[in-house]
């Protein structure tokens, strides 16, 4: 590792997937980029679910798979609610996931992850120093002109371009003024547990073969009814186990159960004990989640500054939960934009806006888009959550039972049963709504 500098081009901050990508691509192109990271090496602090979408990382190292930490491709993909004690589940397993490039899915560990990334940027010529964290920006007026670590002039650092790719708790982009103040509507909380098992215990319990993973998502019961949902992915000899949940939500019903509690009570219900049996628990993490809206992102760009990835809020908290690939693209967006402003010798918000148009042009903020009522509405219509599922359940459980009761009787009961639980012109309202906003 190359010695710390007081002066580069550019100074990133934080050695996620998007500082690291954009330290890749501008060290790639010549350009002296210096990305600081907090942990003892990157991806010492992060967590994730478990699931790095790769579209964005095609256009970095397209053949990365040959050589990166993967633990497995994702192969199948499963989506469940849990009502109670029992499970309603639907999940798919296309031929077309097992081929390459496996979907762009791949379920990776984020400490190895993080750190092989950050070689392959080190390998271009960007320097990244570990064990260092920013403290605040360094301002000329209403410029952004470095990064302060610490009192002292040997503690701060110049740059041309400030790239904050600090992740969701996102402090010195509050300080930033792009940013306002942080409420619980705006994050989610997010616990999980890495699970050691054997590695055939858990393709004979998941049905795998070879590299082939799975995705496993709980709705419902699975997080008490809260707005969010658990997951299980498997590793290569363990599993990832965890749940996420609006923070808001948490609060509201505070008084409860610890996410600890609400965890434990997800790896108890009866359909997910059999898959995590008899493993030991050897990680344990808990971590933010940005759900900002897509109508309250904040401003990306200022003189000096730029924010990526969930410094900037970019999650897709939707059913797809993709964050890194987000985080990926606008690293690179960032970069681009800092090779036009080098070209032109202006750092200012005239030259820095491109980078939000560039943004908006890409999937990143068309998908934002196109999922920006998934939170409000669902908080505005619980029942998807807790009624329908709790109906569905009580529907497929008469309309399988096998008595004396003749199929006819039975199919006259469940429609009883519907016409005096729900309206069925509110039903289908509620329907035609999660599917415009949900899906
Ligand atoms: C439980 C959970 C499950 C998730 N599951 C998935 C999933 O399956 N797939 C997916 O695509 N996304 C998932 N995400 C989202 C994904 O993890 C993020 O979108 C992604 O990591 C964002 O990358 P980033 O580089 O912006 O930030 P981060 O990955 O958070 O990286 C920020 C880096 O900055 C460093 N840092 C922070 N502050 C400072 C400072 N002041 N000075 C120096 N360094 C600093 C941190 O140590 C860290 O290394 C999940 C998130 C959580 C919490």
């Amino acid at each position: 590792m190359k010695p710390a500098k007081d002066n580069c081009n550019v100074a990133i901050v934080g050695a996620g997937p998007a500082g690291i990508a954009c330290g890749y691509a501008l060290a790639k192109a010549g350009v002296d980029a210096v990305v600081f990271e907090r942990g003892k090496y990157p991806g010492a602090k992060n967590m994730f679910g478990g699931i790095f979408f790769s579209n964005a990382m095609n256009r970095i190292l397209p053949n990365f798979y040959d050589e990166a930490p993967i633990e497995r491709f994702v192969a199948k993909r499963r989506y469940s609610m849990l009502v109670d004690n029992s499970e309603i589940a639907f999940g798919f397993e296309p031929e077309e996931f097992k081929k390459l490039p496996h979907n762009n899915s791949f379920i990776v560990k984020r400490s190895l992850f993080d750190k092989w990334f950050a070689t392959k940027a080190e390998e271009q010529g960007a320097v990244v120093i570990n064990n260092i964290t920013i403290k605040d920006f360094l301002w000329d007026g209403d410029k952004v002109i470095g990064v302060i670590s610490g009192p002292g002039s040997e503690n701060t650092f110049l740059a041309d371009v400030v790239v904050c790719a600090e992740g969701a708790n996102s402090i010195l982009s509050q300080k930033s003024g792009l940013r306002d103040k942080l409420g619980p509507t705006k994050r989610s909380i997010a616990v999980k547990e890495v699970i050691k098992l054997p590695r055939s215990v858990i393709e004979d319990r998941f049905g795998l073969s070879e590299k082939q993973g799975a995705a496993y998502e709980y709705f419902g019961s699975s997080v008490q009814g809260l707005l969010g949902n658990g997951f299980i992915y498997t590793n290569m000899d363990s599993l990832s186990v965890g749940i996420g949940f609006s923070l808001s939500d948490f609060m509201e019903k505070k008084g409860r159960e610890s996410p600890n509690d609400i965890l434990e009570d997800f790896k108890n219900h009866p359909s997910v004990e059999p898959l995590i049996k008899g493993g030991s628990t050897i990680e344990y993490m808990a971590h933010m989640i940005p759900s900002d809206s897509f109508s309250y992102l904040p401003n990306m760009y200022r003189d000096g500054l730029l924010l990526v990835g969930d410094a900037a809020g970019l999650l897709n908290t939707s059913f797809f939960h993709e964050g890194v690939n987000l985080a990926m693209a606008s690293g690179l967006y960032a970069a681009e934009t800092i090779i036009e402003a080098r070209s032109k010798r202006d750092f200012t918000s005239k030259t820095l806006y491109q980078y939000q148009e560039k943004l908006n042009n890409s999937f990143v903020m068309q998908d934002l888009k196109n999922c920006k009522n998934f939170l409000s509405f669902l908080r505005s219509h619980k029942n998807l959550i807790n009624g329908y599922p709790r109906l569905f359940n009580e529907i497929l459980v008469d309309y399988f039972s096998v008595s004396e009761k003749s199929k006819r009787e039975i199919k006259r009961g469940i429609f009883n049963k519907v016409r005096k639980n729900v309206k069925l012109t509110r039903m289908v309202t509620d329907m035609w709504g999660a599917w415009r906003s949900l899906i």
